[in-house]
């Protein structure tokens, strides 16, 4: 007897649908989809049960005449494609004609239509793939497709949705990134009788992701829009400050569509390396437009992966254009100021201009009093060091106090001899009066419009790191021969791997040779870490290698090195600095880029606004 059967059309469908109907939300993304291919202009989206009893779209699209309204139940119907070339140059959400035939099978549905040149709508009812009723109806034109109980002859599936509130947050996240991808839409959002999001049409970007995500979110995004070769995009894009530990946040678009992309999130994070924790990710949304033939997006039935024709060109794209922004703005950390309680009005004396300057330097040493105490006065947390992000070893060499600043040092070509960035340098900080440092750890410096905390050892950290940078980006370290070369000893690991580490260590100007069976010497140094002690340097940087080295790309580990350098190398936290010490790090910090963070992403600086001050002390 022979085994093999033909499945009949409804088998095929309800297997189908298990590709792309995973849940309620899979349901809402097809049906807005098609609403939107509709040409509608107002969507209203009802759900009951986090979408396990009801889910349904109304718009106003289009419509369907009596004849496509049966069609379009049938498999691989569709109005979106009628030939091969089609497929390469695909403009609407939908294409293959898979939706409703998938939620009609494993679901209730109901399905009423109408176009604007008939008087009538029609309309379909459809239980698990079997119509069950075809009839005219009375309905404004365009159309509503109702879907009830999903899963409801498939316990297995069934099985495996979520509570209500957890599918409904599903669809929830549907709904956001559809109203995102389409500012133009009207659109409802109703869960149980409960309206819960009313978005008007043509509503800035911002103001919906502050009504869909977070206002706080959307009152700092950094907006940037403009065109490179076959791109056009429109970004906003988070403070490096309100990273956040999940990449949740973090939205694709292309050309109106979600997508989830490796090489664009690539891209995004490698964009704020070094500005941001290593472990945040950048709040981020991107919309891109480009020429449908240039991506193909039938690669994955729900068409939320698309191949580029060439992802490269895509990565450096997102990358440099991130980039510039980022490090063409002044991105010093704001002073989270708690809003000060009221005081009571006999205790607030009418202002006197005389009291200002004391009050001032009252905030202050209570700001001091209490950042001392907790760090909870600011909104990022001080992410506790790992092994490498913070100076563990101490030199054997401090380094004097007489030279804070890496400048004075300088015995090899001067600065403007290095390539440097090319993007335009942030409107500086001007520094002016006098300079205080605070327990011999902080700088305070008055600035234009209000005044500067800056952390010395972090934002020296940067200084030297960036020159390490540029100088590397022009070739390898200008190196010094040891008077007297220093033995070191190795572990059987650091053994392990210093033959094949011994060329990166020439590029840092730091020359090895074996010296019998476990011992190496260092030959030269380079120059611009003569303040540091050679033989501790390499043991550490070696240590590194050994344990980071196959996790890490090589771009990486050589940040990690710099890291480890700029951070032996620079003042330390309680190191007292001359005036002018503090004078000629402040001038540094006006000349490079990216100076507002240490290399590990923490601010160097937090910059107060006399109007922060001035609400505190409730002058406004
Ligand atoms: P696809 O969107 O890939 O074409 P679907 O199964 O989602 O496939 O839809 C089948 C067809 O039904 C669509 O091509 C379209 O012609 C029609 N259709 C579906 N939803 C709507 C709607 N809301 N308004 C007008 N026509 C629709
Ligand atoms: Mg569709």
């Amino acid at each position: 007897m022979p085994k093999i059967k033909i499945l009949d059309q409804n088998m095929i469908n309800m297997i189908a649908a298990g590709e792309v109907i995973e849940r309620p939300a899979s349901v809402l993304k097809e049906l807005l989809e098609n609403s939107i291919d509709a040409g509608s202009t107002k969507i209203t989206v009802i759900i009951e049960q986090g979408g396990k009893t009801l889910i349904s779209v109304t718009d106003d699209g289009q419509g369907m005449d009596s004849e496509d309204l049966k069609n379009a139940f049938v498999p691989h119907a569709t109005s979106k494609l009628s030939n091969p070339d089609d497929l390469a140059n695909i403009q609407t959400m939908g294409f293959r004609g898979e939706a409703l035939a998938s939620i009609a099978a494993v679901s209730q549905l109901k399905a009423t239509s109408r176009t604007a040149d008939s008087i009538q709508a029609h309309s379909l009812e459809i239980d698990a793939g079997q119509t069950v009723s075809f009839s005219p109806a009375a309905a404004p034109v365009g159309t509503t497709i109702e879907v009830r109980n999903l899963f409801y002859k498939l316990p297995a599936r069934a099985k495996f949705l979520k509570s209500h509130n957890t599918e409904f947050t599903h669809i929830s996240a549907t709904f956001t990134r559809i109203a995102l991808a389409n500012p133009n839409l009207d659109l409802t959002l109703i869960h149980n009788n409960k309206e819960v999001h009313r978005l008007m049409a043509n509503q800035p970007i911002r103001a919906r992701v502050a009504e869909l995500i977070s206002a706080q979110i959307a009152a700092e995004l950094i907006e940037l829009s403009g065109s490179e070769r076959n791109m056009d995009y429109f970004a906003l894009i988070g403070h490096p400050q309100s990273s956040r530990s999940s990449a949740d946040y973090q939205y694709t678009f292309l050309n109106g569509r979600f997508i989830r992309d490796k090489f664009i999130t690539h891209a995004l994070k490698e964009s704020y390396r070094g500005l941001t924790e290593p472990n945040k990710h950048p709040v981020a949304f991107l919309f891109l437009t480009m020429p449908p033939e240039s991506f193909d997006v039938n690669v994955h039935p729900t068409k939320i992966e698309v191949r580029f024709d060439n992802s490269n060109m895509i990565h450096s794209q997102v990358l440099g254009i991130l980039r510039e922004k980022l490090l063409s703005m002044n991105l010093d950390a704001k002073a989270q100021l708690p809003s000060a309680p009221a005081p009571a009005l006999a205790d607030q004396p009418p202002a006197d201009p005389r009291d200002r300057k004391e009050q001032i330097t009252q905030a202050m040493a209570e700001f001091f009093k209490n950042s001392r105490s907790s760090q909870h006065t600011f909104e990022y947390n001080r992410a506790a060091p790992s092994a490498n992000s913070e100076c563990v070893i101490q030199n054997s060499k401090q380094v004097p106090v007489g030279a804070p600043s890496i400048r004075p040092d300088y015995t090899v070509s001067p600065l403007a001899d290095i390539p440097r960035s090319t993007v335009t340098p942030p409107a500086r900080e001007a520094f002016c009066g006098p300079f205080v440092q605070l327990h011999d750890s902080y700088i305070v410096a008055q600035s234009a419009d209000g005044f500067v905390i800056i952390d010395q050892h972090a934002l020296h950290e940067r200084l030297i790191y960036e020159e390490l940078t540029r100088r590397l980006a022009a070739g390898p370290l200008e190196s010094q021969r040891l008077l007297i070369p220093e033995p070191i000893d190795l572990t059987a690991a650091q053994l392990n791997i210093i033959e094949s580490a011994r060329e990166f260590f020439e590029k840092l100007g730091i020359k090895l040779e074996p010296f019998g069976a476990k011992t190496y010497i260092i030959q030269s140094f380079p120059v611009i870490l003569s303040k540091l002690s050679p033989a501790p340097f390499v043991h550490d940087a070696l240590d590194l290698l050994a344990s980071q080295g196959s996790k890490l790309d090589p771009q990486r580990l050589l940040h990690e090195i710099l890291d480890m350098a700029a951070c032996k190398a620079a003042i330390k936290a309680g190191q007292k600095l001359t005036a002018p010490e503090i004078q000629s790090l402040l001038e540094d910090k006006e000349t490079v880029d990216r100076a507002s963070r240490c290399p590990h992403g923490r601010p160097t600086s937090i910059t107060f606004s006399l109007t922060d001050l001035e609400k505190q002390f409730k002058r406004t």
